[in-house]
């Protein structure tokens, strides 16, 4: 992941923290986006470094009007989510190699006008995994082929992992099957599985079956969960899905979506400032903010990115 460079201006010490005419502007856009917990990592960070920036969520109807905004105004960076990874890839000048590959962009830096799109989720989704094992060589079963499905896909590609894909959607889960050169599964198929039938190291769940407030759904059977097994969740609210407690259980390694999110946002601040995130202060701060604790004000850990 490259860094393009810092970002220009920066509060002179001593001088107050807040908006004023140099205050640079960066933002998510989505539909919803009033639950994101990005304004809350970005705007810390900013403060943090003393960086005269402010991060918006903007709930977003019409995409191509709102890119001619993001031009027009010279809007910085800009995080994309649900439901338009896809398609803003078009509306921009220029799309990075494995974002064009996963073929939905969840990032943008605005470089001297040029939009140019990049995809942080895989990244993020890898280095949470990498914090558990190492990837390479694995056998890995991925539910799910929609946008967070397709940059986790593509991403485990690269690191020669053995995948099948499953999906409720045969459409869906056959065309990223064949963008992998792997096999699909029906997802209805695992509830008549015996578990010695499933061959995997690793289990990763991307669709968004247990999520708020469908908490009581999971992708699985409990019996296909086995000792040594690592899952991984990509849904984070809640925090401890059904499918993570079912895992604990039965005693497989777990993985939560808030470190794919923490991972993903440390990411894309890299690609904005060129500064590296410590993503142990992030998740301490985003649980607080999940259970409605107010945050330390200067609390973001921050340390000098290679770039
Ligand atoms: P998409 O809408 O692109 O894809 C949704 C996926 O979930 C599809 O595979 C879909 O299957 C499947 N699905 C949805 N509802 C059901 C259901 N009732 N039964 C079976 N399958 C279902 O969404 P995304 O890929 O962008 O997001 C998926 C999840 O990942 C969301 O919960 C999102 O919040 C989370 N996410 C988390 C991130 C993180 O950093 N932790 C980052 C990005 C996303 P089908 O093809 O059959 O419709």
């Amino acid at each position: 992941m490259l860094p393009v460079g810092p970002i220009r201006s920066k509060l002179v010490a001593g001088e107050n923290e807040m908006i004023d005419a140099r205050t640079e502007l960066y933002g998510v856009i989505g539909n919803p986006v009033h639950h994101s917990l990005s304004p809350a990592i970005h705007n810390r960070a900013f403060k943090q470094l003393g960086w005269n920036a402010v991060y918006l969520a903007f709930e977003v109807k019409d995409l191509e009007e709102a890119m001619k905004g993001i031009r027009g105004l010279g809007v910085k960076g800009v995080s994309v989510t649900i439901p338009f990874k896809t398609e803003i890839v078009p509306l921009l000048d220029k799309v990075e190699g494995l974002a064009r590959k996963i073929g939905a962009v969840n990032t943008i830096v605005n470089q001297g006008g040029k939009l140019i799109g990049y995809n942080t989720d895989s990244d993020g989704a890898l280095r949470a995994l990498e914090g558990k094992m190492n990837l390479r060589g694995r056998k890995i079963v991925l539910l799910g082929a929609g946008g967070a499905a397709r940059a986790i896909g593509f991403g485990l590609k690269e690191k020669d992992c053995h995948l099948i894909i499953v999906n409720r959607s045969k459409k869906r889960g056959e065309s990223l099957s064949r963008g992998l050169g792997c096999d699909y599964l029906p997802l209805s198929s695992l509830d008549k599985m015996k578990a010695e039938e499933l061959e995997a190291d690793v289990i990763i769940n991307a669709t968004s079956l247990g999520m708020y407030p469908r908490g009581g759904e999971t992708p699985i059977p409990k019996g296909l969960l086995k000792k040594g097994m690592t899952v991984m969740d990509v849904v984070y609210q809640p925090l401890w899905t059904r499918l993570l407690r079912e895992a604990k259980e039965r005693g497989c390694v777990t993985v939560n979506g808030l470190e794919m999110l923490v991972r993903q946002a440390a990411a894309q601040f890299e690609i904005w400032t060129g500064r590296r995130l410590e993503v142990g202060q992030i998740k301490k701060d985003l649980l607080r903010t999940l259970r409605g604790e107010p945050t330390k004000p200067r609390s973001v850990g921050l340390k000098e990115g290679k770039g």
